[in-house]
């Protein structure tokens, strides 16, 4: 499941501990982007918060890992690398690449897609606000999954800590207590972090 994770939160979790059961997946691999090539006009945290809020937060789930593979590439994260690189570390699985309704909608427009459906089999999962459907994707190659509905997103979350506001219990505990202590998405001129 790759994803730029500015921060990883209870959707992300839910959507992978969901397909992770219904498909008996041996494992859920994190893929943190390196520099998203889609959000190159906005600010990203650094990979390196990203890569760790994204260990902190799956580490407890013996069925979750994470992969450097995107933070440790040089240049734009593309798709089509990440699932080749997996496919040299994992000679002889079979690969499933997770992704949102809204992931899915946009995957027309990715990077040397006729590749993608070639590397993995993908499975669409459902998302508050976006419609699931592959009707414009290729036969077969997508399975869609409905999943329990989390009306989550990073940027919500961003904003909610930017403006002050708790993400307690949107983001497991641990990643309340990384963003505190690291100062993520807090506004420059804002004071000391609040207490929790
Ligand atoms: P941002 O608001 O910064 O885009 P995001 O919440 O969309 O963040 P991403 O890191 O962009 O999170 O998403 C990684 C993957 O997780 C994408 O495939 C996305 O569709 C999926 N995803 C994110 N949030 C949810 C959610 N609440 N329910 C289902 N899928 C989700
Ligand atoms: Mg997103």
């Amino acid at each position: 499941m790759g994803g730029t994770f500015d921060p990883i939160h209870h959707g992300h979790l839910v959507a992978a501990s969901e397909v992770q059961a219904q498909f008996g997946l041996e494992q859920v691999i994190f893929v943190p982007t390196g520099q998203p090539w889609q959000k190159g006009h906005e600010a990203v945290s650094p990979a390196e918060d990203r890569y760790l809020m994204t260990v902190v937060a799956t580490a407890s789930n013996p069925r979750f890992s994470v992969s450097r593979v995107d933070v440790d590439r040089s240049g734009p994260t593309y798709t089509a690398d990440t699932l080749s690189d997996l496919r040299a570390l994992y000679p002889d699985a079979e690969l499933y690449f997770i992704t949102g309704a809204d992931a899915l909608e946009q995957i027309l427009s990715w990077h040397r897609v006729e590749e993608l459906f070639e590397l993995a089999h993908f499975i669409g999962v459902t998302r508050p606000g976006y419609s699931l459907d592959d009707a414009h994707l290729p036969q077969g190659s997508v399975s869609l999954v409905e999943i329990p509905a989390m009306a989550i997103s990073s940027t919500g979350c961003r904003q909610r800590v930017h403006a002050g506001l708790p993400v307690w219990y949107l983001v497991p505990d641990g990643i309340v207590q990384y963003i505190t202590k690291r100062g993520l998405y807090r506004p420059d001129d804002a004071g000391p972090a609040p207490e929790w």
